[in-house]
């Protein structure tokens, strides 16, 4: 049997400074297999994703659109929200055997590729964007 570290190991702030990608992901491993007991199915956490970013498009959508915030909704943070959605995709690459850091420098590279010039030449993007009539949509 292998010794275990005390949890509060994962929990000390100086282990969280610049994690990289690979790092959180074996923390959360370590979580899971300490705290969690197991990953749920991923079936589970599909929907529990789906479920998170649900919580974060509730604050956009009531910070920056339209809806007003109901009272219970005051204390929710986007940050905090933002990280449960980070949280359950990590558990998500883990339990598929997805290396993130490897998958998220393949995005970067094939964004860079992909999009090299796409959003230079986006006029809509420009810091003084044409008006729009409705002629100029046909
Ligand atoms: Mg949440």
């Amino acid at each position: 049997m292998t010794a275990r570290l005390p949890f509060v190991w994962i929990l000390n702030p100086y282990n969280m400074k610049d994690i990289s990608i690979r790092e959180a992901q074996a923390q959360v491993d370590e979580w899971i297999r300490r705290v969690g007991v197991r990953y749920f199915s991923e079936l589970t956490n599909m929907a529990i994703l789906t479920e998170e970013v649900g919580e974060v498009a509730r604050i956009i959508s009531r910070t920056y659109g339209d809806q007003s915030f109901k009272k219970s909704d005051l204390d929710k943070d986007l940050g905090e929200e933002l990280a449960d959605v980070l949280f359950v995709t990590i558990c998500l690459a883990n339990q598929t055997g997805i290396n993130l850091e490897e998958a998220f420098r393949k995005g970067m590279e094939k964004r860079t590729t992909r999009d090299a010039t796409r959003h230079l030449e986006n006029k809509k993007l420009s810091p003084n964007p044409p008006t729009l009539s409705p002629e100029s949509d046909q």
